[in-house]
């Protein structure tokens, strides 16, 4: 990963940990764990034009990916069942 990409990953994280908090959400505080995540987002980001879900499987097709695209539509279902999304 370059330098650039790697600035643009901490962004990211730095994004999503707001965006999380002023919803109401947190990130996974694990930082070192879930830095891996949010690299898989950013890599699917610029992958796709989108960030699908990094734990899931996509289509590359954005309408049928609609429901795995980060939050996905399961998160909130899979907080209550197991206190963190999938
Ligand atoms: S909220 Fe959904 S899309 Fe985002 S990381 Fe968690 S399981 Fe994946």
């Amino acid at each position: 990963m370059s330098d650039h990409d790697e600035s643009a990953v901490k962004e990211l994280y730095e994004r999503l940990d707001r965006e999380a908090k002023s919803a109401g959400y947190h990130l996974n505080p694990d930082r070192e764990f879930t830095s891996i995540l949010v690299e898989g987002l950013f890599a699917n980001k610029e992958r796709y034009g989108y960030m699908l879900c990094p734990c899931r499987i996509g289509t590359g097709d954005r309408e049928k990916d609609r429901d795995i695209i980060c939050p996905c539509d399961y998160r909130d279902s899979d907080l209550d069942e197991y206190d963190q999304c999938y």
